[in-house]
């Protein structure tokens, strides 16, 4: 049965992470319909085969909704993580030693298997492990080859597989791991349309992915490491998106200075026309309060003032208690932010000057004269979505109507700020151009009778990189008449 949602005004996208508490069908449509217009799959839980019905839920919203759905796999990255417990969990005790070792054994309040080789000769006497996004700290007080012996410094319960940040000494680790490689080659022969890397150090460690992934999926650059902010503007460069990874971030980084990272981050992905996404503890409290606290419901409205593409929800929808209601209240938080008349003027303090291409000329122009004249929306006829990129760093008033024949344009668009993707055949002529345009908009729910929109398009028709048309036309309301598709 087919099922319609309604079109969604808000501009901000909701990006969700998946696990246990919403791997079914029904939980991903009930995330979908409270407003979650892109999946993260987290490759760091899980086994790969439990992902694949995961993901085959998601793409069978495009058939009860007749939507492009977006999936991205996040891949763990050279990230280190404390092995499994006995009951799950753990509570470490202020004061108490707690050892790391190597052995598989599963763990408890004393030990816990540390599974990186490369940590044990790396760690020095005195340096800190900080753990669960540095929930919980230990000092380290003697190591040998097999075992790193610790204070707890900061006590708390300890779950399975839970992160752990050296922030004091390097770790020499490679920047996609065997299991990275692993999962990536899976997320692609699913064809999930983004993979994202997590921990990237140098510019040359997405060209790595990149290699590995072969134009079958875009790629997103996870913010989380001090020296990716030193090269920053060469990463965000080589990669198609971006993410404020928060958590890891303000553990390997003084938590202050996060703040200002996020306003820069998303400044740079803007100015250089790439998705940003602002990620970790943006509703928190929500894994086990139906409400948040009104300092997370400011930081996620934050995000979006900063003119971020999407805000995400981690463990929140993951494995909380309150994934759906997570999820509608970033929906509510986007709609109230975004119904806020000083909205388009804050986002628009970051300034993005259109490069010198006849692309972003007619980006620029389409956004100022959608002002001007009030249209409701701007429509644009993309291959390779490089069209709606480009309009979308502009941060338009309006929806952007996403057209194209490709799936996988269509599918990446989701994380594209105020993209509405509509897979449709390629147009051959201007007047099927312009019929298409209005047909679809009224369809859609976008336009009505009388309004005016926006098409941008190439001629000759389905010649890539070619964008070289601006029309306005005005809606009459009769276009539906006579039409099939
Ligand atoms: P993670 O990445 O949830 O995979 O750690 C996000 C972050 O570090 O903020
Ligand atoms: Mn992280």
């Amino acid at each position: 049965m087919t099922k319609t949602i309604h079109p969604r005004s808000r501009k901000v996208r909701i990006l969700a992470t998946l696990g246990p508490a919403s791997s079914s069908p029904e939980q991903i449509a009930a995330l979908y319909e409270a407003g979650a217009d892109a999946f993260r799959i987290n490759m760091s839980h899980g086994d790969q085969q439990s992902k694949v019905a995961v993901i085959a839920a998601i793409r069978e919203l495009e058939t009860i909704y007749r939507r492009p759905t977006t999936i991205l796999a996040d891949l763990q990255g050279p990230k280190l993580r404390v092995g499994k417990f006995a009951d799950g969990k753990a509570e470490l005790v202020k004061g108490a030693t707690f050892i790391l070792d190597r052995s598989s054994e599963l763990g408890d309040a004393g030990r816990a298997e540390l599974p990186h080789r490369e940590i044990f000769a790396a760690i020095e006497p005195g340096a800190r492990l900080l753990l669960d996004d540095g929930k919980l700290v230990l000092r380290v007080t003697e190591h040998d080859a097999d075992r790193i012996v610790t204070e707890v410094i900061v006590g708390g319960w300890l779950s399975n597989n839970k992160g752990l940040n050296v922030p004091d000494v390097v770790v020499p680790m490679a920047a996609l791991t065997e299991k990275d490689r692993s999962d990536l080659a899976f997320a692609c022969d699913q064809g999930v349309d983004w993979i994202a890397l997590s921990f990237v150090q140098r510019p040359e460690d997405l060209a790595e992915a990149r290699k590995l992934i072969q134009g079958r999926a875009a790629l997103l650059a996870k913010i989380e490491k001090p020296s990716a902010i030193e090269r920053l503007e060469e990463i965000v460069e080589m990669c198609d998106g971006v993410m404020v990874a928060r958590g890891d971030l303000g553990v390997e980084l003084p938590p202050e200075t996060v703040p200002p990272l996020q306003k820069r981050i998303i400044e740079v992905s803007r100015r250089l026309g790439r998705p940003v996404v602002v990620a970790t503890q943006m509703l928190e409290s929500m894994i086990t309060s139906p409400s948040p606290t009104r300092a997370e419901v400011s930081d996620v409205a934050t995000a979006i003032y900063d003119g971020a593409d999407a805000i995400m929800l981690s463990a929140e929808s993951a494995s909380g208690s309150w994934p759906t209601e997570s999820v509608a209240m970033m929906d509510a938080i986007g709609a109230a932010v975004e119904r806020d008349p000083t909205h388009g003027d804050r986002i628009h303090f970051t300034v993005t000057r259109p490069d010198p291409t006849t692309a972003d000329a007619l980006a620029e122009a389409a956004k100022n004269i959608a002002a001007t004249v009030s249209a409701v929306a701007i429509i644009c006829f993309t291959a390779s979505g490089s069209t709606a990129r480009r309009v979308a760093r502009e941060r338009p008033g309006v929806p952007l109507m996403v057209l194209t024949p490709k799936p996988e344009t269509a599918r990446r668009s989701g994380l594209l700020w105020g993209a509405y993707p509509i897979l449709t055949k390629d147009v051959t002529s201007f007047e099927e151009m312009v019929s298409k345009s209005k047909r679809m908009a009224l369809r859609h729910g976008i336009a009505k009778a009388g309004d005016r929109v926006i098409i941008m398009a190439g001629v000759p028709f389905g010649t890539p990189g070619s964008t070289n048309v601006l029309h306005v036309v005005r809606i009459v309301g009769d276009e539906l008449n006579g039409y099939s598709s």
